[in-house]
């Protein structure tokens, strides 16, 4: 987006800078109708009238080698009733004259212009450059200001002028010295074989055609955001040293229709030109989204034009000229079926969230360049961060790594490890946002209510850490991390988080006797998660093992519900229920133990942030003493 704000603040600071020309050409006319020649005879008439201005100004003309006096009049202009016209404030209209003198005969002027008490103020006009050839260079500095603007527009293409230009950026001969390989790339093996056969090709396409080989024309790396898709492809054009063009889907989102189209074109036909190399789209579903015929509408009529100008190039070209495509996407179910079919992209590789053993490799890899303090374990890191990609685990040492330095620790140490994941996954601590001591009251019984239900909760995550410390826009936090790779999740778990999302609310509530805002993503999560459970993973008791496609949520692209309207609302009614077993439930559990919920929300007030081994001895050491 930042892309798109620049481009378009360039363009209007374009048009201003044409309309300042404009204006500096009309204000440069000496001729401008603001100033009216008249004659002498009218002077001396204004003058015994007293309609002239006091001063007046003679002035020197060297260039014209004339003298003239210049100044204001009222005028004598009279409205169709024939009163004298008045400007806006009821004052008198003026206007600015200029009179020539005759060359010798001025001091008579003069003498009756102090007669009649007007001064005069003299004035030399020396320019050298006359009012003609100022206009000149005016107008020519302007046009070098334009060009010098179409120029460097066209150099990185886009924008006002830049119409059709390619955004692709080529990896320029520093990047290239520095090329990512393959050694670049951890933990997502499978992958890099099966790309393995790209690199073979490029590097010798002869050979490879000679024994039977099929080649793509174009690959689909599927996988979430982070993984490791670009790096991928990087790495493919480096272990096969060719070029790499890069652009991303949102690259081709432009004000007119049409530009994508023609910036498509050009990006293939400097591909070609450079064959074999590897053309990379990222956020291919930007542009690639699926065709909805008649409920298309305005913008996606230029997407569509983007998209069959690339099917058009792709199917142009033989595999053969080496010019491979690959696109990358987070989100393939939503592509136009078109993409998929045979000789466009009909290899797919998918690029999944690294396991453990490709997490310690990644960790392993990135921190290669860091200097650890002996007590660091990426073992434990690398168990401790399921779910993160390749580009979150980067984050994560580099943030340490920082942490450190601002520490002023000689090496990056367990504990500021730890620190930098919790930042990764639940955003910075904003230990400066103020807020009053009622908001911390309200967070510290919210974030009590959540923990006390996720450590009382058999089949919840085991609870890593509770706070009342504002991160990124939540007030506070109850971190939950599970305790290894998730694949698969169960109906057991489902129901003990969404007893869990409930607990904050619930807390506010039988304590302080209101309810905030603050659950409103719990909320929202505790009805996903009753929506999931009825409609993808046939968990309801009501509907049992069926699925219901849901209207997609992707813009402007709805799917019919695959449900009629009466399912739909027994759906809405099985929601309900699910969520209201969960609040009483969730009610019931916390009424039970008061007590405790009390007790871990003045801890939490005073301590701010308590740990999960913290916060399950208290809620199990009482339960002993209780039982
Ligand atoms: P994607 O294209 O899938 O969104 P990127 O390739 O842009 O992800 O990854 C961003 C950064 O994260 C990379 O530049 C690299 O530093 C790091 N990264 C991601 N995946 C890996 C991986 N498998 N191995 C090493 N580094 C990785
Ligand atoms: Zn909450």
């Amino acid at each position: 987006m930042a892309k798109n704000t620049e481009s378009a603040w360039r363009s209007w600071l374009l048009i201003a800078l044409i309309v300042c020309a404009f204006f500096s050409m009309y204000r440069m006319n000496p001729h401008a109708p603001a100033t009216k020649e008249i004659a002498l005879l009218d002077f001396y008439r204004a003058m015994e009238q007293g309609k002239l201005v006091d001063p007046v100004t003679r002035v020197f003309d060297r260039d014209e080698g004339e003298t003239y006096l210049t100044g204001e009049m009222e005028t004598d202009k009279v409205d169709a009733k024939g009163d004298p016209l008045a400007g806006g404030d009821g004052a008198p209209v003026r206007e600015r004259y200029r009179v020539t003198l005759v060359p010798g005969e001025n001091s008579s002027i003069m003498d009756d212009l102090l007669n009649n008490s007007i001064r005069v103020e003299v004035k030399e006009k020396r320019g050298a450059i006359s009012p003609f050839v100022m206009q000149l260079i005016f107008f020519f500095g302007f046009m070098f200001l334009f060009y010098w603007f179409f120029y460097r527009r066209m150099g990185s293409g886009g924008g006002l002028f830049g119409f059709g230009k390619s955004k692709a950026k080529v990896l320029t001969s520093a990047e290239e010295k520095r090329k990512v390989t393959f050694a670049d790339v951890a933990g997502i093996d499978e992958a890099r074989e099966e790309v393995q056969e790209i690199v073979e090709f490029l590097k010798n396409p002869a050979d490879f055609k000679r024994l039977g080989g099929k080649i793509p024309k174009g690959v689909l790396m599927v996988g979430p955001p982070g993984t490791g898709k670009t790096l991928l492809a990087k790495a493919i054009a480096g272990e096969a040293k060719v070029p790499f063009f890069a652009m991303s889907g949102s690259d081709f989102e432009e004000m007119f229709v049409g530009v994508g189209a023609s910036r498509m074109r050009d990006v293939f036909a400097e591909a070609k030109k450079r064959a074999p190399c590897i053309v990379f789209i990222d956020e291919i579903d930007s542009i690639g989204q699926k065709r909805t015929g008649a409920g298309a509408i305005g913008g996606s009529h230029a997407y569509e034009q983007t998209l069959n100008t690339m099917l058009v190039e792709m199917d142009g070209f033989d595999a053969n000229e080496g010019v491979i495509v690959i696109a990358a996407t987070n989100r393939p179910e939503t592509l136009d079926s078109a993409l998929l079919r045979p000789g466009r992209f009909d290899r797919q590789v998918v690029v999944e969230l690294p396991t453990l053993k490709g997490r310690r490799e990644i960790l392993a890899l990135h921190g290669k360049k860091i200097k650890f303090s002996p007590d660091a374990d990426l073992d434990r890191v690398a168990r401790g961060t399921p779910g993160f990609s390749g580009a979150d685990l980067a984050n994560l040492l580099n943030e340490a790594a920082l942490l450190a330095v601002r520490k002023k620790l000689d090496g990056v140490d367990m504990e500021t490890l730890d620190e930098a994941r919790d930042k990764v996954i639940w955003g910075r601590e904003r230990k400066s946002a103020g807020y009053s001591q009622k908001d911390r009251e309200y967070t510290a019984w919210h974030e009590a209510g959540h923990a006390i239900l996720q450590v009382l909760l058999p089949d919840a995550d085991p609870l890593h850490k509770v706070t009342i410390i504002p991160r990124g826009r939540a007030l506070g936090a109850t971190m939950a991390l599970p305790e290894r790779d998730v694949l698969n999740r169960t109906k057991k778990h489902f129901l003990a988080e969404m007893r869990i999302c409930c607990g904050g609310r619930i807390a506010e509530e039988t304590v302080l006797g209101d309810i905030s805002t603050g659950a409103s993503q719990d909320i929202a999560q505790a009805t996903h998660i009753a929506r999931e459970m009825i409609c993808r993973y046939g968990m309801s008791d009501k509907f049992g093992f069926q699925a219901f496609m849901e209207p997609s949520q992707f813009s402007g692209q709805d799917l019919p519900p695959a449900f009629s309207e009466e399912t739909s609302r027994e759906i809405d009614v099985e929601v309900k229920k699910l969520v209201d077993d969960a609040y009483s439930d969730a009610k019931k559990m916390l009424k039970a133990n008061r007590a405790k919920l009390e007790t871990l929300a003045k801890l939490l007030l005073e301590k701010e942030t308590m740990d999960g081994r913290e916060v399950e001895k208290l809620v199990r050491g009482e339960e002993t003493e209780a039982g």
